[in-house]
């Protein structure tokens, strides 16, 4: 059976019910007889939150405290998430960035990872856990919380995936999976089966933010397939891979 990362979204994770039926759905992945690490964004709004709140404070805020205040976002969904899990019967374990290993520079809200080493990530799977990881976060050499940039969980996510050696990296959102453009702006879109890394940045440089786009560029470096889809249909989505993969061969599928 296969290694799988997944990544929900904020929209995936909006209240408790949704948390609740996405830790439905990674059982399922998990009694499919898969390992399963998890990567989980802030609720719904809350980084935007968070901002006006630390705004409405401070017009200048220090880049050092607005990133100890945002991964904050991320630490209540994992919690929370990971409860949902043992409720539902399973055992779960979840880690901040810091102790998931993902090491940055100083760079506060747009630091780059420098490193992944998830031993305790690791350690939990190895011990029949499924593993939750807070996104859009890491630790710097000074021993402080920074944060990816917006939208930074997908980059989280694949990092792990590819630290891991996971088969592939599903990134869970509200819509189908990547389409020609915004479906929620153009109706007429359409879901694409599948597209190469070299493709969907070329979209990014047109504006279509689906994916961030670190995440794809991480994820084309270490050719880590990635497969975007909903968390709210069962629907295959869009699997992202070099030209010479057959998309066809990622496991998880149905
Ligand atoms: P999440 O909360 O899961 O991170 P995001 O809001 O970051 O979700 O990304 C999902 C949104 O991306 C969709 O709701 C959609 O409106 C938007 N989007 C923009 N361009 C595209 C595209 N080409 N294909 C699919 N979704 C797109
Ligand atoms: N919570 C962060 C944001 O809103 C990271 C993410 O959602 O990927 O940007
Ligand atoms: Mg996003």
């Amino acid at each position: 059976m296969a290694l799988i990362v997944q990544k929900y979204g904020g929209s995936s994770v909006a209240d408790t019910e949704s948390i609740k039926r996405v830790a439905r759905r990674i059982i399922e992945t998990r009694k499919k007889g898969n390992d399963v690490a998890v990567v989980v964004s802030a609720m719904g709004d809350t980084t935007d939150e968070l901002i006006d709140q630390a705004l409405s404070i401070d017009s200048n805020p220090s880049a050092r405290e607005m990133d100890m205040l945002m991964t904050a976002g991320e630490r209540i969904s994992m919690s929370l998430l990971a409860m949902a899990i043992h409720a539902q019967g399973e055992k779960a374990h979840s880690f901040t960035g810091s102790q998931a290993g993902f090491m940055t520079d100083t760079q506060y809200g747009a630091a780059h990872i420098r490193s992944v080493k998830p031993e305790r990530v690791r350690e939990a799977i190895s011990d029949g856990e499924i593993a939750i990881v807070a996104g859009f976060q890491g630790i710097n050499s000074l021993g402080d919380a920074t944060t990816l940039g917006r939208g930074g969980s997908d980059t989280s996510a694949v990092a792990l995936a590819v630290a891991l050696g996971a088969d592939v990296c599903e990134i869970y959102t509200d819509v189908d999976g990547v389409f020609t453009a915004d479906p929620r702006i153009v109706p007429t879109a359409q879901r694409i089966d599948s597209i190469t890394y070299d493709a969907i940045l070329e979209m990014a440089a047109s504006g279509s933010k689906v994916l961030a786009l670190r995440c794809v560029e991480y994820a084309r470096r270490f050719n880590m397939p990635i497969h975007v889809r909903s968390s709210f249909s069962k629907r295959k989505g869009t699997i992202v891979v070099g030209s010479d993969i057959n998309p066809v061969l990622i496991p998880n599928q149905d």
